[in-house]
């Protein structure tokens, strides 16, 4: 029995991973401000005997009584809109958050985790991403303050493994969706099918030609737990490389939910990437990790969460 520290743990990737190792029989330490993340989130486990429930800003100096021997450091805004409204807490939580969890993670002796993203490689030059690639990011542009941080959080995990010897992980994680994702982050996933269950049309971005990858989350989940247990400190890609449009990925979700809405096309975003599609060659050799869940599988369980979700927002 391990205890695990999660930043973001009520966020939609991070109570997904408290859950997960509470399952396994550990002790989750969930650190959350709810600047982005739902006590929702957690409802389903907060009177576990093994969960704890910590209401910071890790982007604050972290104070943790209890031994640790695992820190994962996944708080962050992380959907374009939201990192567009909350532009500075992205770059502190991304710099401060990650500074602050790493010196956790050191005084604790323990092994140290960070959730870096596909933003670091940008609108990419190259298809299929591999980890070689460095990117081609706009460090001034609206998304430079999550790309960026996520890129200095990067390098100051690698700096910490190379000065101070800690024990340290980077995936970088390409879109991913499942439920719980917050229903009004404006990200594509819950966009489309909330637009859809209610007739109205879908909002495609551009003319829906760039492109995307999506994972569902128990894929990334079982990536996360793969990586932790591999002895590898360079950042691995855990993402799907089924890559689509935009136009075709709001096609699909009108005929997975047989829905009667129209399609509009809106202004492409400033920075928007192109292309996206994870290169997991690597994910593959060193942990023996494939994603397993089809599209229509994970779409069928993120559909019934959001019909869900609007029902108990109409009453
Ligand atoms: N997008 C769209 N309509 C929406 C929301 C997003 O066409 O209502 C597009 C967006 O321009 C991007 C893709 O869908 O090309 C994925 O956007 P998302 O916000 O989910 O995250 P990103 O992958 O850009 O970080």
């Amino acid at each position: 029995m391990a205890r695990y520290l999660i930043t973001g743990g009520a966020g939609f990737i991070g109570s997904h991973l408290c859950e997960s190792f509470l399952k396994q029989g550990h002790h989750v330490v969930c650190m959350d401000n709810y600047s982005t993340g739902a006590a929702e989130n957690i409802a389903g486990f907060t009177a576990h005997p093994g969960f704890t429930f910590v209401d910071h800003n890790v982007s604050r100096y972290i104070e943790v009584q209890e031994p640790l021997d695992y820190v994962l450091h996944f708080a962050s805004p992380a959907s374009p809109v939201d990192y567009l409204e909350l532009p500075i807490p992205t770059l502190k939580v991304g710099a401060l958050g990650t500074h602050n969890t790493l010196g956790l993670a050191k005084a604790k002796k323990a092994v140290y985790l960070l959730a870096s993203t596909s933003e670091v490689y940008g609108d990419p030059l190259v298809r299929p991403q591999s980890e070689e690639y460095w990117g081609n990011v706009n460090p001034i542009g609206p998304r430079g303050v999550y790309d960026e941080a996520k890129r200095f959080a990067e390098a100051m995990t690698m700096a910490y493994h190379r000065y101070h010897g800690l024990d340290t992980r980077i995936v970088r994680i390409f879109n991913t969706y499942g439920p719980r994702m917050r229903m009004r982050d404006g990200r594509v996933v819950p966009n489309f099918i909330s637009q859809a269950l209610k007739g109205e049309p879908l909002t495609v971005y551009g003319q829906g030609q760039q492109t995307r990858s999506f994972q569902y989350v128990d894929d990334l989940v079982a990536g996360i737990h793969k990586l932790l247990a591999a002895d590898h400190h360079l950042p691995v890609n855990i993402g799907n490389p089924h890559e689509m449009t935009v136009l075709e990925f709001a096609k699909k979700i009108i005929e997975i939910t047989g829905s009667k809405s129209t399609i509009v096309y809106k202004p492409l975003p400033e920075d928007d990437p192109q292309v996206r599609q994870p290169d997991i060659t690597k994910a593959k050799k060193l942990l023996g990790w494939e994603p397993i869940v089809a599209l229509e599988e994970g779409l069928a369980k993120t559909i019934d969460y959001v019909r869900a979700k609007l029902k108990e927002q109409k009453q």
